[in-house]
């Protein structure tokens, strides 16, 4: 009798991509298949609004595309970090009957019904798949390092810019988190003028973050090798020259201390170097390791 008190409904909660800098694939959402938001609440008595249902936040890697599955339609795109999109909106809460009150219904048992939530199959897709790229002249030991640090196999039917399409494969790292790495195929010298396939390959290089430049242990000059590859590099895109740098020391199985010591002394004092073996796996965890802080190391 006291006249219309019901307050209006919450919204239904919305599902909302986020940019996290630190993730680089989306293997992290392997298991996540079904994301349901929740309902708001419905409004009540003393002109109470109802709670809105509590947000699901996705975080994805930089660089990820939202599509509609039955479309194909680009609904949203990350590029920053911390940047929030509301990719699939709740419905709107109805009102409450104290809304429609009116001078000659003072009492309506009328009230709007909320807004009915979206459902469907969508599609998250990374634009850009590798983090590293692994550089080195053939027999460098690039594939065996790959199928010995790698796992998932990611899809490559988007890694669009070229016909060849390199051998990538997701590290996975600690608590989750996980990267991409690509075995471009072996650049050759000479590569930069165009002879050969290594132009169309030098193309993929531009895409990554870091390079890692694999020199096997049994090299003739490790110094000099590096600056062929360097100067391959160099004279195909020279922005390539800004780019992180990592040396590995490949098979290194086969090296001594006294032979390792030789070698140390000759490569650039300014890039990080490590020794390694995909035959007996050692320094492979100092390699990922490395890798990961170097990713993530703020851009200058
Ligand atoms: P890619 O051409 O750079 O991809 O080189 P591959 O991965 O195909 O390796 C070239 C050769 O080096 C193969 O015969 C491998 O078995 C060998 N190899 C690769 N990694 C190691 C290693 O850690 N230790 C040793 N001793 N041999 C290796
Ligand atoms: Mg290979």
């Amino acid at each position: 009798m006291g006249g219309p008190d019901g307050g209006d409904g919450g919204r239904g909660a919305h599902i909302i991509l986020r940019g996290n800098s630190n993730l680089w694939t989306l293997l992290h959402l392997r298991y996540y298949k079904n994301v349901l938001a929740e309902d708001g609440e419905g409004g009540s008595s003393n002109n109470s609004s109802g709670r809105s249902g509590k947000d699901v936040i996705i975080d994805v890697p930089l660089g990820t595309i939202a599509r509609d599955e039955e479309t194909g339609k680009q609904e949203v795109e990350i590029l920053e970090d911390g940047q929030e999109v509301v990719w699939i909106p709740g419905g709107r809460g109805g009102l409450g009957n104290a809304n429609f009150a009116t001078s000659t219904n003072q009492a309506p048992e009328h009230s709007q019904p909320g807004e009915a939530g979206l459902e469907g199959w969508k599609v998250l897709e990374l634009k850009v798949l590798a983090d590293v790229g692994l550089v080195g002249f053939p027999n460098a030991g690039k594939s065996t390092l790959l199928s010995v640090i790698t796992a998932a196999k990611p899809k490559i039917a988007d890694y669009a810019f070229t016909t060849i399409t390199p051998n990538l494969g997701i590290v996975e790292y600690r608590e989750g988190k996980s990267f991409c790495i690509a075995d471009l195929p072996g650049i050759i010298e000479g590569a930069a003028e165009g002879k050969g396939l290594g132009h169309r390959f030098l193309r993929h290089i531009e895409r990554n973050s870091v390079l890692l430049f694999l020199i096997p242990a049994d090299s003739d000059d490790h110094k000099k090798e590096f600056d062929i590859l360097l100067n391959e590099l160099e004279k195909f895109n020279p922005e390539l020259l800004n780019k992180q740098f990592i040396i590995a020391i490949s098979k290194s199985d086969m090296l001594d201390d006294e032979l390792k010591a030789a070698i140390e002394s000759e490569l650039p004092e300014n890039i990080p170097h490590l020794f390694i073996s995909s035959l007996t796996n050692k320094g492979l965890t100092e390699l990922k390791d490395m890798l990961w802080k170097v990713l993530n190391q703020p851009v200058v």
